[in-house]
């Protein structure tokens, strides 16, 4: 069985736009460095799987993030698919010129709702790191280009506990006040639980930030992820962030399931008869496929549950 029974539920939305983090977030915090070649193959695989938007690579320094040091070579070499969104991590100035450069359309910063995480992160604190981004989203929207702000940490955090919605709800407004056009919400330790969820989606919307400004990023790490995506969903929340067989384990617990699987949100969604435009085995052939290069399994419960079912890759 390739495809769940579709069955709708009431007060969900129409159709949900899948932001593919694989070839950044699952790459940064994956072990092994996979080649440029392979890179631009799982880039391919994963547009002609139907994923209309696909985060490309990183410009942080290659010093902090070795595994994406190719992310000029990579988007040189890269023939965008119709159609297709290929955003890129930008740190700072410098990497706004690098991404420039190369004719990036579309960047992502990367905040945190803690003082602790934006100190050993950024090596800066909240109102630091807002200063350092002031003028990279100032120039990318004079360029005309889009910004999503990243806003990690929100639902806990390892080293401070939890996380005040209030504290969360006080830096979203900051990283919209500096033109972000969207925020997604990271769950980056995956502690969080749905009604908190609910709760900081509501927060948010009543300090005029509302759900169609907002993405949510969970981390499967405590099994929450799902149950978390239905709540945002619930909320009125349209983006979903979700990385191609899981890929990137937890930085923050060794051995333990980071980024959620796209296969698995996308089992879920088409169950719930919500369009996504993707083709569930051709992803899963993906990700088997960039397993095999990682030398690893995917921790994806749906590639492992339909491995068996779609031709080898
Ligand atoms: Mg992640």
């Amino acid at each position: 069985m390739l495809s769940p029974q579709r069955v709708p539920m009431s007060g969900l939305p129409m159709s949900v736009t899948i932001w593919e983090v694989g070839p950044r977030d699952g790459l940064q915090n994956e072990s092994t460095t996979v080649p440029v070649g392979v890179k631009l193959e799982f880039l391919d695989r994963l547009a002609a799987a139907g994923l209309g938007v696909v985060e490309a690579t990183s410009f942080v320094h290659p010093r902090w993030v070795p595994q994406l040091a190719d992310a000029e070579d990579l988007l040189a070499r890269l023939a965008p698919a119709p159609g297709v969104r290929y955003p890129v991590l930008v740190p700072n100035d410098r990497g706004l010129d690098r991404a420039l450069a190369l004719g990036v359309r579309e960047i992502a910063i990367f905040g945190s709702a803690t003082e602790t995480f934006a100190k050993r992160n950024l090596n800066r604190t909240i109102d630091e790191s807002l200063a350092m981004f002031e003028p990279v989203v100032r120039r990318a929207r004079a360029e005309g280009l889009r910004v999503r702000g990243y806003l990690s940490m929100c639902f806990g955090d390892p080293w401070e506990g939890e996380v005040p919605i209030p504290q969360v709800v006080s830096v979203a407004r900051r990283l919209v006040g500096l033109g972000c056009d969207q925020l997604s919400l990271g769950d980056t330790v995956g502690v969080g639980t749905p009604g908190h969820v609910t709760a900081l989606v509501r927060a948010l919307s009543e300090a005029g930030v509302g759900p169609d400004r907002l993405a949510v990023h969970f981390h499967d790490t405590y099994g929450q992820a799902l149950a978390n995506t239905l709540a945002a969903l619930q909320s009125g929340v349209t983006t979903v962030d979700s990385s191609a067989g899981g890929l990137g384990g937890c930085p923050y617990a060794k051995s333990a399931t980071g980024n959620l699987a796209t296969e698995d949100l996308v089992w879920q969604l088409h169950g719930l008869g919500i369009e996504t435009g993707v083709d569930l085995a051709a992803l899963v052939r993906t990700s088997l496929w960039m397993a095999q290069r990682l030398g690893r399994q995917s921790p994806s419960a749906v590639v492992r549950a339909l491995a068996a079912e779609v031709v080898s890759p």
